[in-house]
């Protein structure tokens, strides 16, 4: 029988699995104070919506301003102070990151949205600006007071955000050492941060994605001016701390990050970066799902009992915490690999496809577990789960949110089978794997893989997701069996 109790702590839940964690008083710290302070603040905010948009002044200037309830800030600077961003360059490892993040979203999954388009923006900087755009910027996202800067990742265009290549109209122009930007941008977390990486096509850069360079977009001109404004933001089902709003870009200053050329695997890049983060939050989201779920099941009685007494939910728990094990351990090999590979440039190594593979498997898999954890831990509520006033509601909300940006389950499934295609990455994953697997499983798994492959491309697609799925679960729970 599992440990149930372990659902309602975070950071129990990860010592549990990864014995290794690093910085546990911190995170015993962080999830205190949530406890105590920022799960309150956290349900008002949700409950109260979005952040408003202030346009103008008083004396009716231009100042996009995004106003916040004052106690979101308290909530937002938190996790930047303990490091969720400066660890990361500052001690030249993620894994500090995302064990924060695990801790801090499964109070408030939402919050970790800024912090992962910060991190998105801070390390292409840190990897590919140069040495003067550094100097005048990286400093800013790094610091360890509530001065620090926020940062953005804006490449979706109204035409949509899967086919970037084609969406992407957002024009550059050379303007001496800089660029002037030109374009809207329709899906903008974080609107208002002092400075995003943008998705851009140079005046005169090929069709498709290999025309799109990645720019940095300050918040300000250099002469102190607005550089884009915010034309609305949007009202969303969930992430409502979060201002998501669109963005114009009108000659805007920008600064190309690295060549031109390889701007889609910039992109790439920072969308890794979330992906993983996006996985690492679907698992904590889960998990505070279970943690309600079980909290609930525990009061309330049907047919003379506790109902988590009864053999069916029991045994549902029991199945899911086993999947919640599995679920973690894919995500964590996630960030495992991207430590590893997170500082390569193109042409990258085995070892990052292998990665790339992963990304796509946990983002996948995590974020359908966490939806259909959502909805089953609403069902454990029974008609009171519908009630915003008891709070499992939300979670399905956000879950919804965590299977749709960063790439949706489309998305990663077709991107996960043209690495295995295009750099034989499911050989590199088999690898990995057969350790704690029985060969036959591997090897007629494999086979299915290589048989997938050799269809035609209509099939290929139309065939992919029992496929993809069989691969993910597959993997999160060999993964799993060798955490033991
Ligand atoms: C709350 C929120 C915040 C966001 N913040 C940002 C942000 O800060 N920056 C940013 O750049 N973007 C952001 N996005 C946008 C997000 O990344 C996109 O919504 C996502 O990439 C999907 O793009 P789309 O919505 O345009 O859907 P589309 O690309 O129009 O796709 C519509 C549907 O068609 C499917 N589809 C597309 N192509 C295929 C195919 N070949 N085969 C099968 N199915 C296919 C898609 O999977 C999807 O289900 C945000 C989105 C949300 C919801």
């Amino acid at each position: 029988m599992s440990d149930l109790s372990l659902l309602r702590s975070p950071l129990r839940f990860l010592q549990s699995r990864i014995p290794e964690i690093p910085l546990r008083e911190l995170l015993a710290t962080e999830e205190d104070w949530w406890k105590d302070e920022g799960v309150a603040i956290s349900g008002d905010i949700d409950r109260g919506g979005t952040p408003w948009l202030r346009m103008f002044d008083r004396d009716g200037k231009r100042v996009d301003e995004i106003l916040y309830p004052r106690e979101y800030q308290t909530i937002l600077l938190r996790g930047y102070r303990a490091g969720v961003i400066w660890r990361a360059l500052g001690e030249k490892s993620l894994i500090p990151t995302y064990s924060l993040m695990h801790v801090i979203s499964f109070h408030d999954p939402g919050v970790c949205c800024p912090y992962t388009v910060s991190l998105g923006t801070a390390v292409p900087l840190a990897k590919y600006g140069s040495g003067e755009l550094q100097g005048r910027f990286l400093a800013q996202l790094l610091r360890k007071d509530d001065s620090v800067w926020q940062g953005a990742t804006w490449m979706t265009e109204v035409k949509g955000g899967s086919d970037l290549g084609t969406a992407v109209e957002t024009v550059a122009r050379r303007a001496g050492d800089s660029w002037r930007l030109t374009g809207e941008k329709y899906f903008t977390s974080n609107a208002g941060a002092e400075l995003a990486v943008v998705a851009a096509r140079p005046e005169g850069a090929a069709a498709g994605v290999r025309g799109v360079a990645l720019f940095l977009v300050p918040r300000s001109r250099e002469n102190g001016e607005l550089n884009y404004f915010v034309r609305r933001l949007k009202d969303k089902i969930a992430t409502r701390s979060v201002p998501t709003g669109e963005v114009e870009l009108k000659d805007s200053e920008g600064y190309l990050l690295g060549s031109a050329d390889a701007g889609i695997y910039m992109i790439l890049e920072v969308l890794n970066l979330s992906r993983v983060a996006n996985s690492v939050v679907s698992v904590a989201l889960a998990q505070r799902a279970m943690a309600d779920a079980l909290s609930y099941a525990e009061r309330r009685s049907a047919f003379g009992k506790k109902i988590v007494e009864h053999p069916l939910l029991r045994r549902q728990f029991e199945e899911r915490m086993k999947g919640l094990r599995a679920a973690l351990a894919l995500a964590w090999e996630s960030v495992r690999l991207l430590n590893e590979v997170w500082m390569e440039r193109p042409p990258y190594s085995e070892r990052y496809q292998l990665f790339r593979l992963v990304a796509h498997l946990a983002k996948y898999w995590t974020a359908e577990f966490a939806v259909d954890t959502a909805k089953w831990a609403m069902e454990v509520h029974g008609g009171l789960g519908v009630l915003a006033e008891h709070g499992a509601e939300r979670w399905l909300r956000e879950a919804m949110i965590l299977a749709i940006w960063e790439g949706t389950s489309h998305r990663q499934i077709l991107d996960g089978i043209e690495v295995m295609e295009r750099k034989r990455a499911h050989k590199l994953l088999f690898g990995l794997l057969e350790e704690h697997a029985l060969s036959k499983e591997v090897e007629d798994l494999e086979a299915e893989v290589e048989r997938h492959l050799r269809l035609p491309v209509e099939e290929r697609e139309a065939l992919a997701e029992p496929l993809f799925r069989r691969l993910a679960i597959f993997t999160a729970e060999t993964l799993s069996r060798g955490m033991k």
